[in-house]
């Protein structure tokens, strides 16, 4: 499955939780990169730029990131992949990776927010700096504040969810990755999901698309 949405919809946190529920591969374009980032390597060095602005890392980079993942053999029950595609380039070229590897898309799922929610996430979310994990002040907080429930390392914000940075992606969002919905759309593979909801409600939601899919 693809997860498509603004940044703030819920992809990380419903990916995450989808992957492990269902025994599936989560493929985070954005943890790859942060992780990259964060273990100074070369690949990370070149990125870092581009996502400190908001902007898109080039998708020269990004594919190699997935293809690798791809061909790692982790994916063989399937996968949930979350930021990628971003553009109508890396959906091309997703396709044709997954035709060399004998499998196709079955479906895209859009995860539709209003502007106040994304607006609202991003400004109130945290993130573990050791496993990524995602939280939200007020609505989805640890246990212990500060604190991440799952490793007991410190949140942090993300520096490109500071006020400035956000407007950019949030931008970039609309100017090239937006079309992807109707991509998908015009090839009968999206289903839309409402992700304004409680993260159970989102949860349910989601289940209930993938059993119907694997049903019909
Ligand atoms: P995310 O965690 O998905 O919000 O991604 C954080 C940042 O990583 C983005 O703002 C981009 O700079 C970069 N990034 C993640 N995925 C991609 C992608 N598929 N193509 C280009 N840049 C990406």
């Amino acid at each position: 499955m693809i997860l498509l949405g603004p940044p703030g919809a819920g992809k990380g946190t419903h990916a995450e939780r989808f992957s492990r529920r269902h025994g599936l591969d989560h493929i985070s374009t954005g943890d790859m990169l942060r992780e990259a980032v964060r273990d100074k390597k070369k690949l990370g060095l070149k990125a870092k730029a581009f996502m400190d602005r908001g902007r898109l890392v080039p998708d020269a980079l990004v594919i190699e990131l997935v293809r690798e993942r791809l061909l790692s053999g982790n994916t063989s029950k399937g996968f949930v992949l979350d930021g990628f595609p971003r553009n109508l380039k890396q959906a091309r070229d997703l396709e044709r990776m997954l035709k060399g590897i004998r499998r196709e898309i079955p479906w895209a799922v859009y995860l539709k927010v209003s502007q106040a929610t994304v607006l609202a996430r991003l400004g109130g979310r945290r993130v573990c700096e050791n496993c990524g994990r995602i939280y939200n002040i007020p609505n989805m907080p640890p246990r212990r504040e500060g604190v991440c429930d799952k490793c007991g390392s410190a949140l942090v914000q993300r520096k490109d969810d500071e006020a400035e940075t956000v407007h950019k992606r949030l931008k970039v969002y609309e100017e090239e990755t937006q079309d992807l919905i109707e991509y998908y759309r015009g090839q009968r593979l999206l289903r839309e999901v409402r992700g304004d909801g409680s993260l159970e409600e989102v949860q349910g939601e989601l289940d209930r698309v993938f059993l119907e899919d694997r049903k019909g």
